[in-house]
């Protein structure tokens, strides 16, 4: 008996090194299985139709037609593997989630090459595997959570009055998968609790009763969730939090979760440096290929569903730019504030690009909140910005320097911002007395020993002993108010 004890063990210890290997394999060739005519997160219908013509066109996938969106988009199923175990997987239920879209199509490449010949026999082999990428696929044309009737697809389970959603209630009936991955985009803001780190992946064992009781359908969830958090901690250390596990009755994934499927909710955050989340992209094409040989060769079994609660909870705790210590004078006294401003992004006629207008989100003891960039500025004191009429814009940093923010010329560009820090007005532009408060947008400088040394342009913290270009300035703006 200890002999098979130990031998079981040997084995265990075995399978799990394998893994670890296939992870590492999986994280260094990415390249070569990355859908690259997919690069940005303002992704369109349009964009994945060619793809999706290329795997109907393969023998080894099967393709079908399983619905419309309401303005006529068609919705896909690509199935692969001939196991008995069917995994569900379905992406961008909210339009402007696509991440796990992009992610789909690197791991449908990566199936369909020759190379991991064993470990891709050893998942299609034991399970069948299904992908719905752009469920909502109006939404993904203008950008927008939401579907063309204006609701949230996932709270449509119960009522079930768009065709996105029956088309996926349809399909998790005919389905009855084993697991299901219900695959979303969260936040920037979101970080893992306490901590200032982001919460680049947030995972959920989707509750399926108000209790949050565990079953064995949602255990082996949370284990496979356990499998999946270790594997993110070698590429973004402290990464990942705990999604809330609060029932939702209307949801889609409490009910598939009610329904008898392992419900795995993953939701990509934000990454320092990686606005359009192209690293959290391959996050989710390793940490989901790794979740499937894990499932298929069934060694998830074995790992203990305590170390799902201490995944840390998420929170959202995040600010793009964090200014901690500032002193702000108002009507003769000096105060101390922290700062805290979002980048927000503004999307562009046809969404397929944006710019930042940026905003004060909060002000005051932010003591308790992190920020993608912070700056201590104890001993620093906000000055107003100063406007100035120029015929022709030299040297941003010129103007910088002299605590010019603003400026006026006769014939404004017919654009929204402009890749300068500075805010381009109107001739008929008045600069209003300064005043910090939540809401604005966060122009104004930086002085120490009587000396500006920083300006803060349309919320981006420019150094004004750096040279512009080694610098993220983000975008300045074009107003006429
Ligand atoms: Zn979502």
């Amino acid at each position: 008996m200890k002999k098979l004890m130990s031998l079981a063990i040997l084995l265990l210890a075995f399978s799990v090194q394998a893994q670890d290997e296939l992870t590492s394999q999986l994280y260094e060739t990415y390249e070569d299985y990355k859908e690259s005519s997919i690069g940005e997160r303002r992704i369109k219908h349009a964009d994945i139709q060619p793809l999706i013509q290329k795997f109907k066109a393969n023998p080894k996938f099967e393709v079908q037609k399983v619905g419309e969106s309401i303005q006529g988009r068609d919705l896909h199923l690509i199935s692969i593997g001939s196991g008995d175990s069917d995994i569900f997987l379905w992406s961008q239920m909210h339009g402007n989630e696509p991440t796990a879209t992009q992610a789909i199509f690197d791991i449908l490449n990566f199936l369909d090459a020759p190379e991991f010949k064993a470990e891709k026999q050893e998942i299609l082999s034991n399970l069948k595997l299904h992908f719905l990428p752009m469920l909502n696929p109006d939404g993904a044309e203008v950008f927008t959570r939401r579907n063309a009737l204006g609701i949230d697809i996932n709270r449509d389970a119960l009522r079930l009055q768009s065709p996105e959603g029956q088309t996926l209630k349809r399909l998790r009936d005919s389905l009855d998968a084993d697991f299901g991955f219900n695959l979303h985009d969260q936040s920037t803001y979101y970080n893992a609790e306490r901590t200032e780190k982001p919460a680049t992946i947030s995972y959920l064992a989707t509750a399926y009763n108000y209790e949050k009781d565990i079953n064995e359908v949602r255990a082996n969830a949370m284990k496979v969730i356990v499998y999946m958090n270790k594997i993110i901690q070698n590429y973004a250390p402290g990464q990942v939090g705990r999604y809330s596990d609060d029932f939702e009755p209307r949801a889609f994934g409490d009910n598939i979760a009610k329904w008898g499927t392992s419900l795995i909710l993953i939701e990509s955050g934000g990454f320092p440096g990686d606005p359009e989340k192209q690293e959290i992209r391959k996050l989710n094409y390793v940490s989901i290929l790794s979740a499937l040989y894990t499932i298929a060769n069934e060694s998830f079994k074995s790992i203990s569903t305590e170390d799902y609660e201490k995944i840390p909870r998420n929170d959202r705790k995040l600010f793009d730019l964090k200014i901690e210590n500032v002193t702000y004078e108002l009507l003769g006294d000096d105060y101390i504030l922290d700062l805290g401003v979002f980048n927000n992004e503004v999307d562009l006629e046809g969404h397929n690009q944006f710019y930042y207008q940026s905003s004060v989100a909060d002000q005051g003891d932010l003591s308790t909140y992190y920020a993608y960039k912070t700056f201590d500025a104890q001993g620093y004191k906000i000055v107003a910005p100063k406007m100035a009429k120029v015929e022709q814009i030299g040297d941003a940093m010129d103007l910088l320097k002299d605590g010019i923010a603003f400026v006026k010329t006769e014939k404004p560009e017919k654009s929204e911002f402009i890749h300068l820090p500075l805010i381009m007005v109107n001739k008929d532009f008045e600069l209003k007395s300064f005043r910090m408060e939540p809401g604005i947008n966060p122009t104004f400088f930086l002085e120490k020993d009587e000396k500006l040394t920083h300006a803060i342009i349309n919320g981006f913290l420019i150094d004004l002993s750096k040279p512009l270009n080694q610098q993220n300035i983000g975008n300045g703006l074009i107003t006429g108010q």
